[in-house]
């Protein structure tokens, strides 16, 4: 199984690649960069190969500004683009990163025709459907990291509030990677019990938590500059999935065509059972009457974000 990551130079790629790496999912990893950062990326690639010692793993990590060693990869992820700054916001970052991502997904079409893309470049839900509609793959094949983090923030918060371990909270957070996710309360679950039955004795801030979860990215941003072990662990969850065939329903954003709530043409964070050839379903959800109010809301802002970055791209 091979993994390629272009961006990886970068923070969230080259954690990313260690998180892999130490996945042993992946025989070969290969670790992509613009050529006046090849340096870098060599230097990663020895770093973490003598940490895989450490732990008996056999892996081949490449360093390497050719995008011809794409070729044949399971899986392409794609972290380059220009990072949020403190006080920014993910919008702010489309257009000159939709230009990077489009230019990677034809080349990662032309390579690797039969990879799936995996995309985190933010604002991500925009950036899926620029690698979707720039590489000409599948629907299938082409789906984006946020929800699955948002909804790994949300969980952390549960197990911290009921002093309970984190395995035994079951929530999702849909929608978009930003200011209009929406957190499934209403099917969150804590040991198999719904939290409207957990909760029932003492009082839970879900929306003060959810305020968190939208700003946890940048309160990490502001304090130490960049996001990494969170974006990378999720990045590693989606491709271990993947490379195990193993059905897991995790949340990644989607090109949705009618599958939710008649939600059409945009690319959004919802449940999808994923395998090995990438998307096997999108999970049907049912939600209460808020929730679908936010989703159908989300589903508006993100199509107007992702209709205003296509127009500036030869797409
Ligand atoms: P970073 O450390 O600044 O790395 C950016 C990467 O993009 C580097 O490899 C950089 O290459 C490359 N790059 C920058 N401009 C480029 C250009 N014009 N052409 C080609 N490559 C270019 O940023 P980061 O913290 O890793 O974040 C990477 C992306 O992931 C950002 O868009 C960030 O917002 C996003 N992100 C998404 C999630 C999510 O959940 N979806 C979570 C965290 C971060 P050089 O090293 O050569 O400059």
């Amino acid at each position: 199984m091979k993994v390629s990551i272009v961006g990886a130079s970068g923070k969230v790629g080259k954690s990313a690649a260690f998180c892999l790496a130490e996945e042993n999912v992946a025989n070969q990893l290969v670790l992509i960069g613009r050529k006046e950062s090849f340096e870098r990326i060599e230097g990663e690639s020895l770093d973490m190969y003598d940490a895989m010692a450490a732990k008996d793993i056999r892996i081949s990590i490449k360093a390497s500004c050719d995008m011809e060693d794409l070729q044949d990869s399971d899986v392409v992820v794609i972290t380059a683009g220009v990072p949020r700054q403190a006080g920014m916001s993910r919008l702010d970052i489309a257009v000159p990163n939709a230009k990077i991502v489009a230019e990677y997904s034809r080349i990662i079409a032309e390579h690797s025709p039969h990879s799936i893309i995996l995309v985190v470049t933010n604002p991500v839900d925009v950036m899926t459907y620029v690698a979707l509609k720039a590489s000409g793959f599948d629907k299938n094949k082409v789906f984006g990291l946020g929800n699955h983090l948002d909804s790994l923030r949300l969980k952390n918060m549960l197990a911290k509030h009921f002093n309970i371990h984190v395995s035994e909270i079951h929530t999702r957070v849909i929608g978009e990677h930003g200011d209009h996710m929406v957190p499934l309360v209403s099917s969150t679950s804590i040991g198999g019990i719904l939290l409207k039955n957990y909760a029932l004795n003492g009082s839970i801030d879900i929306e003060g938590m959810v305020r968190k979860v939208i700003n946890a990215g940048s309160y990490v941003i502001d304090k130490k500059g960049s996001t990494e072990y969170g974006p990378a662990y999720a990045i590693a969850n989606i491709i271990t999935t993947i490379l195990n065939d193993e059905k897991r329903i995790l949340t990644v954003s989607t090109y949705l065509d009618g599958e939710i709530e008649d939600i059409k043409d945009v690319c959004l964070g919802v449940p999808v059972k994923l395998g090995v050839n990438g998307i096997e379903r999108i999970i049907p959800i049912k939600m209460n009457d808020n929730e679908t109010k936010a989703l159908i809301n989300a589903a508006k802002v993100v199509k107007e974000n992702t209709d205003k970055v296509m127009l500036s791209l030869d797409i």
